[in-house]
């Protein structure tokens, strides 16, 4: 399949592309027979410094291996998985999408957290804004509270994963959250834009098990304008 093809096909994931650091390189492509939105395939940012910049607290070694090794794992997993997803779609056989889904999710927040990762390390550490400085304070008391917080996250993940510094928009505050290997089923870095509760208790009074006839009945009830405004809103985060 050439890409432009694919570009044609494809509206998978595009969830991923709002977040823009350096997940900008989805291009989006607006398909105007179908009225769809398609993306490109993901691609390995190049660092943005040199990969002994940050020497020495982090060595050359490291940061080959790291970034053109096990980034670009990353990267070809999620092309692979947006790939089967996009085939699966086509096909409308979705019997692997729970399978499919998982591997999007790993390799899609591998990839994300990565790209993230890059562009806030480099040789000049400049200074944080006021108003950073302001939302780091009111969420944690102080600088040093926020630093002892992250740190212990960091450290007492279980088995492999992340620390995150991330805003949360409902309180409107930041959150410190630990992620266990990358995903568990989400891809960091996107924007909600569409939710569907399948919780028993969201459905179960008059649905019990059938949570499909759930499903389709919560299409006749979606407020598409909230949704679009949503999606103009997450269009204009870089
Ligand atoms: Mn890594």
């Amino acid at each position: 399949m050439d890409k432009r093809t694919f570009l044609k096909t494809s509206f998978l994931a595009t969830g991923a592309l709002l977040v823009g650091n350096g997940m900008a390189e989805a291009a989006q492509d607006m398909n105007k027979e179908n009225g769809i939105f398609a993306v490109s395939d993901y691609v390995l940012s190049p660092l943005p410094y040199d990969y002994n910049a940050l020497e020495p607290y982090i060595d050359e070694q490291t940061m080959r291996l790291h970034h053109d090794k096990h980034h670009l794992g990353y990267v070809n997993g999620l092309n692979n998985a947006v790939k089967k997803l996009k085939e699966a779609t086509e096909s409308k056989d979705f019997s692997l999408v729970k399978h499919w889904e998982r591997e999007m999710a790993f390799h899609g927040s591998g990839h994300f957290l990565h790209e993230i990762f890059w562009k806030v390390m480099g040789p000049k550490q400049g200074t944080r804004s006021s108003e950073l400085d302001a939302a780091i304070v009111s969420a944690f008391g102080s600088f040093d509270a926020f630093k002892a917080y992250f740190s212990a996250a960091a450290n007492a993940v279980e088995a492999s994963g992340w620390a995150i510094l991330a805003w949360e928009p409902v309180a409107g505050q930041l959150v410190v959250l630990q992620s266990e290997k990358h995903h568990n089923l989400t891809q960091w870095g996107t924007i909600p834009l569409l939710v569907v509760d399948v919780w028993e208790h969201a459905y179960y009074l008059k649905y019990q098990n059938r949570r499909s006839e759930y499903v389709d009945a919560f299409f006749n009830v979606i407020n598409w304008e909230q949704v679009s405004a949503m999606y103009a809103k997450a269009r204009s985060i870089k």
